[in-house]
């Protein structure tokens, strides 16, 4: 009998000492999240149907674009394009290339953003917007983060990170930190480094207040060589669940990304 049965999408993490984490389904949220924490020391599976829905619209398809787009949906949706991931590039005022959705751009671009420091692999600089705050960095599988500057918008937030990631690293080695190696590395310190790095324009925008958030992620051991397991080419996971960090189930026998399997059909097991 499985456990639970549903439709994957990024697991909900709150934060709690270690990070409590829940198994919900893509389409209604509220109808049986599963206390994945509870799970750790045994046997489980997670066994994939083989079917898989667009996360947004809903239809079935084929292959899963993003995390969990059919097709159309990937082409379409203004949280699919280009300037979500590299927001330097947005095309909002563009009357050639409008933005694919004005009020959706307008609810989530032209909104307050910070630019953060985090620890995971290493330091890194990001941005996020204030009602990520702190969910981002536990699906980053951060240790630590510190908000450093608010800025008014995600294009002027974006040209910041841009402008810093020259000098500083925007990205996390996923391997890494699911071996939970912990750089010896200040924080603080960094963010005093990053900061001396802020382009004259950006100064005003520093926070006078720069919080340290940590977090501690639930484990009984980690993984010395991290085997990522894809879904669409096994269909099933199966070992002993070892912890939890990021947005991956760590078995003893492979890790497994549940965001990057949003929109497939999937049902867990104790055995
Ligand atoms: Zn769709």
């Amino acid at each position: 009998m499985a456990l639970w049965e549903g439709t994957l999408k990024k697991m909900r993490v709150r934060h709690e000492t270690p990070v409590a984490y829940e198994l919900v389904d893509a389409f209604d949220k509220e109808r049986h999240p599963l206390a994945l924490n509870d799970l750790l020391g045994k046997r489980i599976r997670l066994k994939a149907s083989g079917s898989i829905r667009c996360i947004h619209c809903g239809q079935p398809t084929r292959k899963s674009f993003g995390e969990g787009s059919c097709y159309d949906c990937f082409r379409r949706l203004p949280q699919n394009d280009i300037c979500i991931l590299k927001p330097e590039l947005c095309h909002f005022h563009k009357e050639d290339d409008p933005c694919r959705d004005p009020e959706w751009g307008r609810n989530h671009c032209f909104q307050p953003h910070f630019l953060y420091v985090a620890l995971s692999s290493g330091a890194k600089v990001g941005i996020t917007r204030q009602v990520n705050i702190p969910t981002r960095w536990m699906d980053q599988g951060a240790h630590a983060a510190i908000p450093v500057a608010r800025v008014a918008d995600r294009f002027t937030v974006g040209k910041l990170e841009h402008h810093l990631a020259q000098s500083f690293s925007d990205r996390t080695q996923w391997q890494r930190m699911l071996k939970n190696l912990r750089p010896e590395i200040d924080l603080e310190a960094q963010v005093e480094t990053v900061i001396a790095d802020f382009p004259e324009e950006y100064r005003e925008a520093i926070l006078d207040e720069r919080p340290l958030y940590t977090f501690d992620y639930p484990s009984l051991r980690w993984p010395e060589k991290v085997k990522s397991i894809n879904l669409e080419k096994v269909s099933v996971a199966e070992g002993e669940l070892i912890a939890l960090k990021g947005q991956y189930l760590l078995l003893d026998s492979g890790v497994v990304n549940i965001r990057k399997h949003s929109g497939f059909q999937a049902a867990l097991e104790v055995l």
